[in-house]
């Protein structure tokens, strides 16, 4: 095989460089289209608690189903979203799509578990975004514990004062905020006393890896640790296996979402789901 002389390589790159944001381009063109084609829909996740196996929380997830067949992950559009001003039509559909499910889930007498919406850096940092939460929230007649909200560590860091102000707001009226993706940022853990937070959501990967990995394990045990001793509510997230619970457990997680329980599901499947509980939800745990 001939070797790539530097001017080759050069161009190799700038190709894969316009290729992508080509790429990039047209999802973003795509996806202003999806919302009008009703091709976006929410799905939900439960979150349990560790000990009781109890539905506690249901995490709303975007889901992109093209008309054309296939489905696109949120790894992949929210990021388009973000760069495209995009996010602000596609979070604010969100937000109102939560509300209105979980409004009527409550009419149904389905409304035991609170709903989580995941908000992303450029949605925190627009004023509207809290303004359209309650607005929603008003219409739909909801409290503040029926909804909670996902925010990453970073995104935490970079919000300006005013947007703290509004948070430390939602946080005395009883609303839950999660600190997402626990333990990947990059941010000191001073920061924890400065926000108004009430749960952490312990990172996939470490969870993952915790069984084979005693640093994995090690840190787990100091997000759980420094989680209750602050008071807060502490979530492992992608749990998967037998193993993975046993450990999250043994660390004396409070609640665990993954595909070992639920993986995330359609808001029909997830109604059905509900229903079945209504009279006692069943104890998973032995
Ligand atoms: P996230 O908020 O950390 O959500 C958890 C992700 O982990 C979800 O991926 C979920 O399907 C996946 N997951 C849950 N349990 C397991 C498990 O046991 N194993 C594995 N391998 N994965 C598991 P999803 O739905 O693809 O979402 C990816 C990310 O996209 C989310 O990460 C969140 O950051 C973002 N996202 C999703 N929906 C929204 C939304 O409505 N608004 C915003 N701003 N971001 C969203
Ligand atoms: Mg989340
Ligand atoms: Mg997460
Ligand atoms: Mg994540």
């Amino acid at each position: 095989r001939a070797k790539l002389s530097a001017p080759n390589r050069c161009w190799f790159f700038n190709q894969k460089i316009h290729d992508e944001l080509l790429h990039q381009h047209r999802l973003a063109e795509r996806l202003q289209l999806a919302l009008a084609d009703n091709e976006l829909a929410l799905h939900y996740q439960p979150q349990v608690s560790a000990m009781s196996g109890r539905i506690e929380n249901l995490e709303a997830l975007l889901r992109w189903f093209p008309k054309e067949g296939g489905a696109i992950s949120p790894a992949e559009f929210i990021p388009v979203a973000e760069r495209s001003q995009l996010i602000h039509r596609i979070g604010e559909w969100v937000i109102r799509e939560a509300c209105r499910q979980q409004a009527e889930w409550k009419r149904r007498g389905l409304g035991g578990a609170r709903v989580d919406i995941n908000l992303s850096g450029k949605q925190l940092a627009m004023a509207n975004t809290f303004k359209h939460l309650e607005a929603c929230m008003a219409e739909f007649d909801l409290t503040p514990q029926d909804i909670g909200i996902e925010l990453t560590e970073n995104v935490l860091i970079e919000a300006e004062e005013h947007i703290l102000n509004t948070l430390r707001g939602l946080y005395h009226r009883g609303m839950k905020i999660a600190i997402d993706d626990f333990g990947t940022g990059y941010s000191s853990l001073s920061y924890l006393k400065l926000f108004p937070v009430t749960s952490l959501k312990i990172d996939r990967s470490f969870v993952r890896d915790a069984p084979k990995d005693p640093s994995d394990r090690a840190i787990m045990a100091a997000a759980v640790f420094i989680g209750h001793r602050l008071g807060l509510e502490v979530i492992a997230e992608g749990v998967e296996n037998e193993e993975q619970l046993e450990l999250v457990r043994e660390m004396k997680c409070d609640l665990v979402q993954g595909y070992y329980f639920f993986k995330p599901m359609s808001a029909a499947d997830t109604t059905r789901l509900l229903t079945g509980l209504v009279g006692g939800q069943p104890r998973i745990v032995s």
